[in-house]
């Protein structure tokens, strides 16, 4: 009687103890945002704090926790820890005051981070990230999964040709001399999906979908200076041309960024 009373007991003390454990896991993540926030002076919104954002006149819908109730159940900032860290790699490649290059009167806020469960457009279609504009900031939106380091870069980048072009308008305007004699961007982010193939087609593009807008043929030019390699690039004159042509962009704005 008084081992099962001990046993009932231990059992009892298991029962608070578990869901303790588990319930301390958010400060994880809360703290690495902490972090975050004050090296790279970004700020990042983690899952329901998303909540109140609209993407009004978007094609996209948010859904910080989820929508079923097993997602909302693991709602938690735990899982976004993964994501806090590749965010942290792929910042630790831009110059110490980057994200400060992105202050102006209009946006004083910089950039803002928020991270969702799952972006949706309108048409059933799912994102893995997104850039947008705050009232107050250059907003980036990434999906918890699916998300690299290459994507990281690519919506960085979507956010710094604005920035780029509030400096300067036009900064972009003779981009297409950089293109085969007679290219024209499909202009669909759905066109050609049996083509959305991660394969370098050939050296002029870095993937497929470079193919469907200017503003992606960069966004994708730059997430590649940011992880190829050397040996990547040296077989690419003609992505070595747009290359420069955007580092010389991005210079007076931001300054130099290492690594290519
Ligand atoms: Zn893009």
């Amino acid at each position: 009687m008084k081992r099962a009373l001990v046993l009932f007991f231990a059992l009892l003390v298991l029962c608070f103890v578990l869901p303790a454990g588990a319930g301390s896991a958010p400060e994880d993540a809360e703290s690495l945002r902490d972090r975050l926030q004050s090296v790279y002076g970004v700020t990042i919104l983690i899952g329901k704090e998303c909540s109140d954002y609209s993407l009004e006149d978007h094609e996209f819908r948010i859904i910080p926790d989820g929508d079923t109730p097993f997602q909302r159940l693991v709602a938690g900032n735990r899982r976004f820890c993964e994501l806090l860290r590749l965010m942290d790699e792929a910042f630790t490649a831009y110059p110490p005051d980057f994200f400060y290059c992105f202050r102006t009167k209009r946006y004083p806020d910089k950039v803002r981070f928020l991270l969702v469960d799952e972006i949706r457009g309108t048409k059933g279609l799912s994102f893995n990230g997104i850039q947008t504009m705050g009232s107050r900031s250059f907003d980036i939106v990434f999906a918890r999964t699916d998300c690299d380091l290459a994507l990281i870069h690519h919506e960085i980048w979507h956010a710094m040709e604005i920035r780029i072009s509030l400096a300067k308008p036009m900064n972009f305007g003779t981009w297409k001399s950089l293109n085969p004699g007679g290219f024209k961007y499909t202009k669909n982010y759905d066109a050609g999906a049996d083509g959305w193939t991660d394969e370098e087609p050939d050296d002029w593009f870095v993937r497929e979908y470079s193919k469907s807008f200017e503003t992606e043929d960069r966004a994708t030019v730059f997430e590649a200076m940011m992880t190829k390699n050397e040996e990547w690039w040296s077989s690419r004159p003609h992505l070595q041309k747009k290359a420069k042509y955007l580092q010389r962009r991005i210079e007076p704005v931001f300054g130099k960024i290492e690594g290519f």
